[in-house]
C-alpha cells in the first residue's frame, strides 16, 4: 500500500463513523501505518515533533485507539509497561522476540505454533481463539558485545 492509500483508508474509516477528520489524526495514522517498526505512543509523539506536526498526548492515544478499532493497526504488549503499535495491513500473523538488553524487537513466524497452541487448547477443552507469545532474551548483537544479563526463564 502506498502512503496516500494508507491515509485514505483511515480517512474513510473516520468518515464512515462520523468522526472528525483532523490533520493531527491523519499525521498520527501516517506515522504508525507507514512505519515498519513497533512504535510506542512516545515514539509517535517524537516523530510528530520531528515533522513539525504537534498533537497532544490525548489525541495520539485516541487516534491509536481508532486505528486499532478500524483494523488498521495492532496493539502489542512486550512487557515494557507500555504498549506498542504496528500497521496491520498485509502482515501475516507473527510473533516476536524482544532483546532485554537493547530492546530490539524481531518478528518471526512458525506454523508449528498454530498446531501446537490448537492442540493445547483442545486438550483443555477450549476452542482456540488467538494466542500471544513474546520470547525475551539477548539478541546476537548484544551477545557479540558480551552482554550476559537477562532474566532466567520463569522469572517474568
Ligand atoms: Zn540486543
Ligand atoms: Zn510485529
Amino acid at each position: 500500500l502506498r502512503r496516500d492509500e494508507i491515509v485514505a483508508a483511515f480517512r474513510d474509516y473516520l468518515r464512515e463513523n462520523n468522526l472528525p477528520i483532523t490533520a493531527q489524526r491523519l499525521a498520527v495514522a501516517e506515522i504508525v501505518l507507514t512505519s515498519s517498526e513497533h512504535l510506542s505512543a512516545e515514539d509517535v509523539m517524537i516523530e510528530l515533533g520531528r515533522r513539525g506536526a504537534q498533537a497532544g498526548t490525548a489525541t495520539v492515544y485516541r487516534t491509536l485507539e481508532l486505528l486499532i478499532r478500524g483494523g488498521l493497526a495492532v496493539e502489542r504488549d512486550f512487557g515494557e509497561g507500555f504498549k506498542r503499535y504496528e500497521a496491520a495491513h498485509g502482515i501475516p500473523a507473527h510473533e516476536h522476540l524482544r532483546c532485554e538488553v537493547c530492546g530490539r524487537i524481531v518478528e518471526f513466524r512458525d506454523e508449528r505454533l498454530d498446531s501446537m497452541t490448537g492442540t493445547i487448547a483442545t486438550q483443555n477443552g477450549f476452542v482456540r481463539g488467538g494466542y500471544k507469545l513474546v520470547i525475551t532474551g539477548i539478541c546476537p548483537d548484544c551477545r557479540a558485545r558480551g552482554a550476559t544479563q537477562g532474566r532466567e526463564p520463569g522469572q517474568e
